[in-house]
């Protein structure tokens, strides 16, 4: 499944021209209509552009704009999308499948916690604070371990058919967020292109509002894949509406998949397909693509404090919502969450996605594949 829109500008799966035949202009004229029958309701316009986070008071300790914050209550019905199908926009997947889940992966941590400690030693004696070191010393059990499965992760998805994005931290060693070199993961992610997946840049915590601090990320990166990255999210879902859209444009990314609720699941902007962010300041339809971010693992199993069988209701409910709406849902699920009960909640919307024939792949794909079809006006 994964690979099928490289080589060329035409979309052949197993032996069959996909009639697409939309050019870019096609696809922004389609954006453009569904901006224009957005705007017509002023309700979901504000809910579509994300109006009250302009207001930027009130953000929770991380800089963000909580779901506990907004006036529109109703999270988890696509609101936008179906208004968009309701009036008769419709889209389509390779091999004719009926809506898409977005699978993708943010790589806080590659080494078991132990390590993380010895990087916080390491850092204490570089600054000379030994009283620090004394206090970490005691709490080491163990040698340093890499937990890096990534491979475990992307053959399980092969398995389902399916493929994905994983989305690396290029951080400093001075950054306080930083959990491990990009460099020592050269060969890991060598392997993970070489099966199809998508990889993109996990922005730090000062990347979503700072230009310099992004592009040294990107920079990093692009070093490391030897290609220039596409795709972004901003650790803990820090952004801000609409300058980290700016930001990400500017610095030459195509796709971001941040926009979503950290304390809730569902459709931070009523949308349950990739949509061209409206900047309001600008007044200007953007040209970076948001793939918008619906369940987040952490949020779903342990933010909203629901049991599995709620939690797993909730998931269904979401993708449900997603399938009905013909639209793409996208979830994350943390390297460090591929075990126990959490990675039997993953293979489960795996096998879900795979019994109703939906396309599951990263968000690299997704954005190729809408920059060419897109939702279609009627
Ligand atoms: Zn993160």
């Amino acid at each position: 499944m994964h690979g099928l829109l490289r080589g060329g500008d035409e979309v052949i799966l197993s032996g069959d021209l996909i009639p697409h035949g939309s050019r870019r202009e096609d696809t922004r004229e389609a954006a453009s209509r569904a901006m224009d029958l957005l705007r017509q309701d002023e309700e979901i316009w504000n809910l579509f552009t994300r109006k009250e986070e302009y207001d930027q008071s009130g953000l929770d300790g991380y800089g963000r704009f909580p779901y506990y914050r907004s006036g529109h209550r109703d999270v988890c019905t696509p609101r936008a999308s179906q208004v968009l199908i309701e009036n008769g926009f419709q889209c389509e997947y390779p091999e004719g499948r009926p809506f898409a889940i977005c699978l993708t992966h943010d790589i806080d941590t590659v080494y078991k916690p132990l390590a993380i400690k010895g990087y916080e030693i390491a850092r204490s004696l570089r600054e000379g604070d030994f009283s620090r070191v004394g206090r970490i010393i005691p709490q080491l059990r163990s040698k340093k371990i890499p937990a890096w499965n990534f491979q475990t992760i992307a053959g399980l998805e092969e398995t389902y058919g399916a493929c994905s994005s994983f989305y690396f931290l290029a951080l400093n060693k001075d950054d306080p967020e930083y959990a491990y070199a990009i460099e020592d993961l050269d060969q890991e992610i060598g392997m993970l292109q070489d099966r199809g997946c998508d990889v993109g840049l996990h922005g730090g915590c000062g990347a979503y509002c700072d230009q310099e601090t992004l592009l040294r990320e990107k920079r990093s990166l692009e070093k490391i894949l030897n290609r220039k990255v596409d795709g972004y999210r901003n650790h803990y879902l820090r952004f801000r509406v609409p300058d980290t859209w700016e930001l990400l444009e500017r610095a030459g990314f195509l796709y971001d998949a941040t926009l979503g609720y950290p304390d809730c699941v569902g459709f931070r902007n009523g949308m349950c397909h990739p949509f061209r962010p409206f900047n309001l300041n600008a007044d200007r339809e953007m040209r970076l693509l948001e793939i918008p971010l619906a369940v987040m693992d952490r949020t779903l199993l342990l933010h909203m404090r629901l049991d599995m069988k709620q939690a797993w209701d909730e998931m269904e409910r979401l993708l449900a919502a997603a399938e009905r709406q013909r639209g793409v849902i996208t979830v994350l699920w943390h390297n460090e969450f591929m075990i126990g009960e959490s990675l039997q909640f993953y293979k489960k919307i795996l096998e879900y996605g795979r019994d109703r024939g939906a396309w599951m792949t990263g968000g690299g794909e997704i954005a190729a594949w809408w920059e060419k079809n897109g939702l279609r006006p009627p």
